[in-house]
C-alpha cells in the first residue's frame, strides 16, 4: 500500500514537470508532510480536547451573554490560555445584549389541562404575570397565514412548519412572531426549527420587526407540535395559556478571549481560528459552540507543545454573543480594521463536532487551490474535501469587510437534532472527533501560517 502510494506521487509528480512550472507547487507541501503527521498524531494520542469540553460545560453550564456563567468561563478560558503557554493572551471588552428567560410555561387549558414541552425564544418578551390565553389557530405557512383574514386577531398562531433544512424553516422562528402580530395574534408559536428529538424544544433568537407591536413567541417541540395538529384536524377547540416572564437587563460586559502564537518572521500577517463561546441558556452548549471552540483553540495547543512556531502569527478568537447579538464579530471588525488587511485567513467551527470531513472554503481560485493542495496532507484523517463557501457568522464581518480568505469546518451529524436544546452535552460528542478536528485544524492553521508565499 505504502510503496504504490509513493509509485502514484512519483509519477504524478513527473506529469507535472513534463507540464512545466506546477511542479514547484507540490514541492513546497513535502516540507509539511513531517510537521502534519506530529500534529496529527499528538491530537490523535489523546482525548485533550474532549476532556477539556467535557470540563468546560461540567464547570460552567450554558453560557448566554450577559450571565455568571459566561463571564466565569471566559476568565477560565484566559487562564487555561496562559497555562498552554499562549501568548498575548487577553480579554477584549464588548458590551452584550442580556435577556434573560425567567420562568415559563405553555399549557393546554381545553381540553382538559395538559403541560406542552416549550422553550421561550430568544430576545422575546414575557406575558402578563398570569399569563395569556387564547384559542389556538395553525398555519402551516406564512402564505396560509396571509390568507387568513382575521382569523389570527386575538388568537396565538402555531406556525407548524416541518424541518427541512435550517436556512429555509429558520425564518418562521426569526420573522413568524412579528408576521403573527401584524395579524392580531396575541402570541406565537413555532414548530421547533431541527428534527424530531425526543420532546426536546429548540430555542434560538427571533427578530421584532421595526415599528410593530412585540408578541411572546416560543417553541414548542415537534412531538407537540403534531399532537395539536391532529388534534385542531379533528375539529377540536383548543386553548392555551402561555406563561413567560423573558425580558431584557440593561447590556452587559463581556469578551471576546484571544490567544496567539507569534509569529517568527512575519508575526504582523495573523491566520485566526474561532469559536464562540457564548451558548443559548439550555443545556451547556457542548456542540453550540464550545466545541468549535475547543478544536480551534487545540490548534494552538498542539503547535506550542510542539514546539511549531510558524511563520505567520496564529491567534485563536472565542468570540462572545454570538447567538442573540453578534456583537463579539462586529467588535473583532472595528478593534482590528487596521489589521485586517494582515489576515491571510480567518477559519471557524460553528456547525458542530461530529465526524470531521474536511472544509469549506471562501476565497480566490488561486486559494481554493492552495488549501486543497494542503488539505492533502489530511487524507488519512478522511477530511480532505473542500466545498464551496467558508463563512460562518462571528468572522463573517471582517471577512466582507477585507475579502479575507474564510474557511470552516465540515462534519457529518445530527448537529441540529440537538442544537439550542437541554440535550446539547458532552456525551453526544465523540472523543475521537474532538481529536480528529483539532488535528484537521492544526495542519490547515499551521501549513498556511507558514508556508512561503501567503495565501492569496
Ligand atoms: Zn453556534
Amino acid at each position: 500500500m505504502q510503496t504504490r502510494r509513493i509509485a502514484i506521487s512519483l509519477s504524478f509528480v513527473f506529469v507535472l514537470a513534463l507540464a512545466g512550472a506546477p511542479g514547484a507547487q507540490t514541492r513546497w507541501l513535502e516540507a509539511y508532510r513531517e510537521p502534519a503527521r506530529r500534529i496529527i498524531d499528538e491530537s490523535r494520542s489523546s482525548t485533550f480536547a474532549w476532556d477539556r469540553l467535557a470540563e468546560l460545560g461540567d464547570t460552567f453550564g450554558n453560557r448566554l451573554s450577559g450571565s455568571e456563567n459566561l463571564d466565569a468561563a471566559i476568565k477560565w478560558a484566559a487562564e487555561q490560555m496562559r497555562q498552554d503557554g499562549l501568548e498575548h493572551v487577553r480579554l477584549d471588552p464588548v458590551k452584550v445584549p442580556h435577556w434573560v428567560r425567567g420562568a415559563e410555561s405553555l399549557e393546554i387549558t381545553a381540553p382538559g389541562r395538559h403541560p406542552v414541552a416549550m422553550l421561550g425564544l430568544g430576545n422575546s418578551i414575557g406575558t402578563p404575570p398570569d399569563g395569556l390565553q387564547a384559542d389556538l389557530l395553525i398555519v402551516r405557512n406564512f402564505q396560509e397565514l396571509d390568507a387568513a383574514g382575521d382569523r389570527p386577531k386575538g388568537r396565538i398562531v402555531l406556525f407548524n412548519v416541518p424541518f427541512t433544512t435550517y436556512g429555509e424553516t429558520v425564518v418562521y422562528r426569526s420573522d413568524g412572531p412579528s408576521r403573527a402580530a401584524a395579524m392580531g395574534a396575541v402570541a406565537a408559536l413555532v414548530r421547533s426549527v431541527g428534527p424530531p428529538g425526543l420532546r426536546t424544544p429548540h430555542t434560538g433568537a427571533l427578530r421584532y420587526a421595526d415599528g410593530q407591536l412585540q408578541i411572546p413567541a416560543a417553541a414548542v417541540s415537534a412531538e407537540d407540535a403534531d399532537r395539536l395538529q391532529r388534534m385542531h384536524n379533528r375539529g377540536t377547540r383548543i386553548r392555551l395559556r402561555l406563561r413567560m416572564e423573558a425580558k431584557f437587563l440593561p447590556d452587559a460586559d463581556s469578551f471576546n478571549v484571544i490567544g496567539e502564537i507569534r509569529g517568527r518572521e512575519l508575526p504582523d500577517e495573523v491566520v485566526v481560528v474561532s469559536g464562540h463561546f457564548d451558548s443559548w441558556d439550555v443545556g451547556t452548549g457542548a456542540t453550540d459552540d464550545g466545541a468549535g471552540c475547543v478544536v480551534s483553540w487545540e490548534a494552538l495547543r498542539l503547535m506550542k507543545k510542539l514546539g511549531l512556531r510558524p511563520r505567520r502569527t496564529v491567534r485563536v478568537v472565542l468570540f462572545t454573543n454570538e447567538e442573540n447579538g453578534l456583537r463579539g464579530g462586529l467588535d473583532y471588525r472595528e478593534r482590528y480594521r487596521h489589521q485586517l488587511a494582515n489576515h491571510v485567513l480567518m477559519f471557524e467551527s460553528d456547525s458542530g463536532v461530529f465526524k470531521p470531513t474536511g472544509f469549506g472554503f471562501s476565497g480566490s481560485d488561486a486559494a481554493r487551490k492552495t488549501i486543497q493542495e494542503i488539505a492533502s496532507l489530511l487524507h488519512d484523517l478522511g477530511t480532505d474535501t473542500i466545498t464551496a463557501s467558508g463563512e460562518e457568522a462571528d468572522i463573517g464581518p471582517s471577512v466582507q469587510a477585507a475579502s479575507i480568505p474564510a474557511l470552516s469546518l465540515n462534519v457529518d451529524g445530527n448537529y441540529f437534532r440537538i442544537h439550542h436544546t437541554q440535550a446539547d452535552t458532552v456525551d453526544k460528542i465523540d472523543p475521537r472527533d474532538m481529536s480528529t478536528a483539532a488535528a484537521a485544524i492544526g495542519v490547515m492553521a499551521y501549513v498556511v501560517a507558514d508556508m512561503p508565499h501567503r495565501l492569496k
